[in-house]
């Protein structure tokens, strides 16, 4: 079974969405940017046919850091994360699940990530 998501960004003018397996429980990484982000993300990495992005482009900013393989993108007006492009799957696509329509993180279980190690 396939869903549609729709996120955003706290302020409004950052909006995707995407299509994935129904979201049932999050992922966390250790890593030292994901660490202090404190987000929890997709557990399955979505691939750039089923994502899209409907509104703010030039709005999100770009920080990569270390081998800069991984493009972790932020809102230039409310700061807030909606998705980064991983270092595994760099064409591919991870979302903030805190920013997705009816997906409540605070009531999920998350997988670790240890991205500390991994990265
Ligand atoms: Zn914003």
């Amino acid at each position: 079974m396939i869903r549609t998501y729709r996120g955003s960004c706290h302020c409004g003018k950052v909006r995707f969405e995407f299509t994935t397996q129904p979201i049932e429980k999050g992922l966390r990484c250790n890593c030292s940017l994901c660490i202090r982000k404190g987000a929890m993300m997709t557990p399955l990495t979505i691939p750039p046919e089923n994502f899209r992005l409907l509104t703010g482009g030039p709005d999100l900013r770009l920080y990569q850091f270390g081998e800069k393989t991984a493009r972790h993108y932020f809102c230039a007006h409310c700061g807030v994360y909606p998705f980064h492009q991983p270092a595994r799957a760099p064409t591919h696509y991870r979302a903030n699940l805190g920013c997705l329509e009816g997906v409540d993180p605070s009531r999920l279980e998350a997988d670790l990530f240890d991205g500390r190690h991994l990265l």
